[in-house]
């Protein structure tokens, strides 16, 4: 099936506001402190490589896998399909999401990351779709808020397509 895409966020916009928040991240942390930076797999990838080249103190990459949603629709049930190798108590942990909507899986994430006794416990976002929100969840930063619209690319996707769309964009069935 083909989609219509309409271009929400194009690619000089996102590299803008990127930049931004890598400023604003390094701003939480001292000079030369290290950052754990886990990247929830699938979707945050592409933002979280362009996200760690904004930011310029010591870093390390790790990833975290987890699944909740089937087609369009959130199942409700959140799974760990691959956890961290990295040990990260007391370590500074800086989870990065693709997009926060009911808010089902950073709840959980934070619970379970908490559980580890890391130094310090922060999230970003790239999208954030608040009025979807299910359970209030505390993000540190997003990138863009949204309305209640299905999007793709940057990462997302729709059944496993549309990842490497270098833009973000609403997707209408047609
Ligand atoms: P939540 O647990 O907050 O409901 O959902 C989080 C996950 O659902 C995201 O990490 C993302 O993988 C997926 N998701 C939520 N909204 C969208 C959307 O508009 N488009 C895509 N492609 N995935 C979404």
């Amino acid at each position: 099936m083909n989609h219509d895409l309409q271009v929400l966020f194009d690619p000089a916009q996102i590299a803008t506001r990127v930049r931004q928040m890598g400023a604003e991240i390094q701003g939480w942390y001292d000079p030369g402190e290290a950052i754990m930076v886990v990247g929830v797999l699938k979707g945050s990838f592409v933002f979280m490589a362009d996200l760690v080249r904004a930011l310029d103190g010591p870093i390390n990459c790790e990833f975290l896998g987890v699944s909740s949603y089937v087609g369009t629709h959130s199942s409700g049930a959140v799974q760990i399909t691959q956890d961290l190798r990295a040990d990260i108590a007391d370590k500074h942990v800086l989870i990065v999401e693709d997009i926060v909507d009911t808010g089902l899986t950073l709840d959980y994430l934070r619970r379970t990351l908490m559980a580890r006794n890391p130094a310090s416990l922060r999230v970003v976002a790239l999208l954030d779709k608040p009025s979807r929100r299910k359970i209030e969840v505390e993000v540190d930063l997003v990138g863009f808020t949204i309305e209640d619209l299905f999007v793709v690319g940057f990462g997302l996707d729709l059944d496993q397509r549309y990842r490497n769309l270098p833009y973000v964009a609403v997707l209408q069935q047609g």
